[in-house]
């Protein structure tokens, strides 16, 4: 008999990579619209602590519900790499009680995976920089004097994920 792929879902469908941005989350596998991708896990906290964790430069806090956030700055989370795009291929959802992201279009292999990190966080940290996404970036790029086609331009020098 043969086995049934159960569990399917469970299998890794990512790394970590570089982005234009840092560090990003980038699709091995084909991943399918509606498919779960990785769950975004950290110690449950008050919103309270979550603040004060906030005002020490905490950019990992994921509110929960009501009462609880999730303090997603631990490195073993895989989940906080995904970036903020303003035009995702992924969502972040609660499943009982779990913050997972979630595919919203079929996602081909080394895509980025990211998703949109909503208007409080959007406001607060990538607005008065600029968003970086890559559709962001493409605007502002249409706006300015062409560059050479499509020279691809290697990250050279640090990236912090403090
Ligand atoms: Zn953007």
């Amino acid at each position: 008999m043969s086995r049934k792929p159960s569990r399917r879902t469970a299998d890794q469908v990512y790394r970590v990579g570089r982005s234009p941005t840092g560090l990003g989350l980038f699709a091995t596998a084909p991943i399918a619209k509606g498919a779960f991708i990785v769950t975004y896990c950290g110690p449950r906290i008050s919103h309270a602590e979550a603040k004060r964790r906030e005002a020490r430069g905490a950019r990992y806090m994921f509110e929960l519900n009501s009462r609880w956030t999730i303090d997603g700055s631990t490195r073993t989370n895989v989940a906080r790499y995904a970036n903020h795009s303003c035009r995702p291929n992924a969502e972040s959802d609660i499943v009982r009680g779990k913050v997972i992201l979630r595919a919203i279009k079929r996602i081909k292999p080394g895509e980025e995976i990211t998703y949109d990190y909503g208007k409080e966080y959007f406001n607060l940290f990538l607005a008065p920089s600029g968003c970086r996404c890559t559709t962001c970036r493409k605007k502002r790029d249409r706006g300015r004097v062409r560059r050479a086609p499509h020279r691809r331009v290697s990250v050279v020098g640090r990236v912090s994920v403090a």
